[in-house]
C-alpha cells in the first residue's frame, strides 16, 4: 500500500502554492502523519472536556480509538454505527458470520474446528505502533504471524523458461538468485572489472565478504550446492552427509522474471496477529468502552453545521426511524465512499477532497482443508506468490501448526481487476477458482483435502465499506489532502483513508484519530 516517494520539501512547496502558509503549517503536520507510521502512543491533550460533547461516525477502529481517549479527557461521547456491533472493517469470519453481498449471495461461515479467516486486516508489522500499543494496554494477546516461510512458494504460468508452471521454493530461488550474483561479482572483482569503481583495498574487503557470505566455494569462488538452499536428501545418523540439492541455472532463473521481492517495513518476514483472529482488537475496544456510548443499526444520512455545533440525521435501520442527533463537535470516522454519499454543508475543496481518493476493490476468499498437506511440504505460515490472476497472495494459517483439525488457507487476495473479476463470480464459482489456483500449486491435495467450508468476502460489494480501502495519488495527495487535515467548522476527518501511506491499514485509522483528537484539543484550547 506504499504510494511513490516524494520529497517533503516538493510537497510543502507545492502546497505552499495552493494554499500560503497555512496550509503548510497543516500540511506539515500531515507529512508527518502520512510519511511514516511513527506514533507510538496517543496524543497527550491539553483541554478537559468537561461534558463537551462529541459525535463520534462510524464504529470501526478509528471511532473506537477517538472515543476511547476523549472519554478519558471528560467529553460526552456518542458513537453513531450503521451496524449491530462495532469494529467495521477490523472482522474475523468464524462460524455463524454472515457475509451479504450488495446485489449478492448471503453466506453464513461454517467452519470447523474454531477456526477464521481474517477476512479484513490479516498482519501487523512491528513499525504499526499504534496498533501494537492498544493490543498491549487492551490485553489482545499476539501470536506471530509467519509472513515469509522458506519452503512456501513461487509459481509463475506467464513467465518463460525451464521453472515455468512449476511450485518453486522460495529459498532456493531467492538462495540462488543471490549465490549466481556473488560469484558474478566476485568474477568481476578477479578480472579488474570494478577498478575504476573502487579501491582495491575495498574490492578485497568485498570478496572477504562474499567468502564470508557461505555462498560461494571457498577455493574457486563459484556458486555450487550449498546448505542455505538446502538438501534434496536430508543427512541421516553416522556418515551419511545427505544430498545437497543442485542450483538452478543463471539464465533459468533470468528467464524466471517472478519473485525476488524483498521484505520491507510494513510486510517483514516476522509479523504479529492478535489471538483467535484480528477481530479481537475490536473486541478489546469495545470492552474499553461503555455499551450505552453506542448507537448501532444507526445509518447517517446528513451532516450539517452550524457555529457552534453540528447535527447528524441517521435512520434506524431496524424500525426505520429517522432521527438526529446533535454535539458540540464531529469526528468523521466513515470511509470516503460512504461519507461521499451522505448530505453535508461541507465546504467545495472538502468535498472535492473527499471524492480525491480512488476505491480500491478487494476481496478475500479462504477456504478450509481437513489435512495440512502444506506442512508435509514444510511450509509452516508464510505466502505463496504466484501470477495466477487473483492469487498474488496464498496465505497459509501461522496458528494450530502440527495440528489434526486442518486449516483455514487464504486461497485469494485478490486486487484491481481480480477482484472485480472474482467478485462478480457466484460464490461456488469463486471456490472453484480457489481450487483450481490451489491444484496447480499443490497438484493432487487441494481438491482432495478440501472439506467444502469456505468464506469469499468482495469489500467491495459490502454495503458499509464499498472498498477495501482508498487509494491516493501523489499528486491529490499534494493538492486536495491537505483541505482534509484542516477539516470543517465543527466535523474533523479521521480513518484510514486520511492516512495517504497506510490507507489500507489500522495503523492508518489509529493514527488519525489520533491527529484528529489532537487538532480538537488545539481548536477548543484557542477557542
Ligand atoms: C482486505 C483487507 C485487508 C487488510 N489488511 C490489513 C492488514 O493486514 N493489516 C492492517 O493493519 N490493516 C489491514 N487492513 C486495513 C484495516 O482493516 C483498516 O484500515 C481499518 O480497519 C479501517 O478502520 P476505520 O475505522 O478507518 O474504518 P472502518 O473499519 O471501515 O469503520 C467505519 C465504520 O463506519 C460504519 N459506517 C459506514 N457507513 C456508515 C453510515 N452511513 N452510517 C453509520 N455508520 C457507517 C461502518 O459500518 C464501519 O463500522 C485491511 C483491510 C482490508 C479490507
Amino acid at each position: 500500500m506504499a504510494s511513490k516517494n516524494i520529497s517533503k520539501r516538493n510537497f510543502l512547496q507545492s502546497v505552499g502554492m495552493v494554499g500560503g502558509t497555512a496550509a503548510v503549517m497543516t500540511a506539515l503536520r500531515g507529512w508527518e502523519m502520512s510519511a511514516a507510521a511513527t506514533m507510538q502512543k496517543p496524543p497527550t491533550l491539553i483541554v478537559d472536556g468537561n461534558g463537551k460533547s462529541l459525535l463520534i461516525l462510524g464504529g470501526g477502529l478509528a471511532g473506537m480509538v477517538s472515543a476511547i481517549e476523549m472519554r478519558k479527557k471528560g467529553y460526552d461521547v456518542k458513537i453513531l454505527e450503521a451496524q449491530s456491533t462495532p469494529g467495521g472493517r477490523c472482522i474475523s469470519a468464524r462460524k455463524g458470520t454472515v457475509i451479504q453481498d450488495v446485489g449478492g449471495e448471503t453466506q453464513t461461515c461454517q467452519f470447523e474446528n474454531n477456526q477464521y479467516l481474517n477476512v479484513g486486516p490479516w498482519r501487523i508489522p512491528a513499525e504499526h505502533h499504534a496498533v501494537l500499543h492498544y493490543c498491549k494496554t487492551l490485553n489482545v494477546p499476539l501470536e506471530v504471524f509467519v509472513n515469509k516461510a522458506i519452503y512456501s512458494y513461487y509459481f509463475s504460468e506467464k513467465t518463460e523458461g525451464t521453472l515455468k508452471n512449476k511450485s518453486i521454493k522460495q529459498v532456493e530461488a531467492d538462495t540462488d538468485r543471490a549465490g549466481h550474483i556473488h560469484e558474478l561479482l566476485a568474477k568481476c572483482a578477479a578480472d579488474g572489472s570494478l577498478d575504476d569503481k573502487l579501491e582495491q583495498e575495498d574490492i578485497d574487503k568485498l570478496v572477504d565478504y562474499l567468502k564470508e557470505a557461505g555462498l560461494l566455494d571457498s577455493k574457486d569462488l563459484k556458486y555450487k550446492a550449498n546448505q542455505a538452499r538446502g538438501y534434496s536428501r536430508y543427512p541421516k545418523i553416522g556418515m551419511d552427509d545427505g544430498d545437497l540439492s543442485e542450483p538452478f541455472a543463471l539464465k533459468e532463473l533470468l528467464d524466471y522474471k517472478f519473485g525476488g521481492e524483498y521484505e520491507d517495513a510494513d510486510h517483514p518476514g516476522v509479523m504479529f496477529q492478535p489471538v483467535g483472529g484480528m477481530d479481537q482488537i475490536a473486541r478489546g475496544m469495545e470492552r474499553a468502552l461503555p455499551k450505552t456510548i453506542f448507537r448501532f443499526n444507526a445509518e447517517i444520512t446528513d451532516i450539517m453545521q452550524s457555529d457552534d455545533g453540528v447535527t447528524v440525521t441517521f435512520t434506524d435501520t431496524k424500525t426505520g426511524k429517522v432521527e438526529t442527533a446533535t454535539a458540540d463537535y464531529c469526528i468523521s470516522c466513515l470511509p470516503f465512499p460512504l461519507l461521499n454519499k451522505i448530505n453535508t454543508d461541507f465546504s467545495d475543496v472538502v468535498v472535492d477532497a473527499l471524492k480525491a481518493p480512488a476505491a480500491a476493490p478487494v476481496v478475500k476468499l479462504g477456504q478450509q482443508f481437513s489435512h495440512r498437506f502444506w506442512e508435509d511440504e514444510m511450509i509452516y505460515g508464510g505466502v505463496t506468490h504466484t501470477d495466477i490472476p487473483g492469487h498474488d497472495d496464498i496465505s497459509y494459517p501461522s496458528s494450530d501448526l502440527h495440528s489434526n483439525i486442518g486449516g483455514v488457507i487464504l486461497t485469494s487476495y485478490a486486487k484491481r481487476g481480480n477482484s472485480i473479476t472474482l467478485g462478480n463470480k457466484s460464490i461456488a464459482d469463486r471456490n472453484e477458482q480457489g481450487l483450481d489456483a490451489m491444484e496447480k500449486i499443490h497438484p493432487g491435495l487441494a481438491r482432495k483435502y478440501y472439506n467444502g467450508q469456505s468464506i469469499s468476502l468482495a469489500w467491495h460489494k459490502q454495503k458499509y465499506a464499498l472498498a477495501g480501502w482508498v487509494r491516493w495519488s501523489n499528486r491529490n495527495r499534494r493538492r486536495k489532502f491537505p483541505a482534509l487535515l484542516k477539516g470543517e467548522k465543527r466535523v474533523l476527518f479521521a480513518g484510514g483513508g486520511m492516512a495517504p501511506q497506510h490507507t489500507g491499514w489500522m495503523v492508518g485509522a489509529i493514527e488519525s484519530a489520533w491527529y484528529a483528537i489532537e487538532d480538537l484539543d488545539k481548536r477548543i484550547a484557542q477557542s
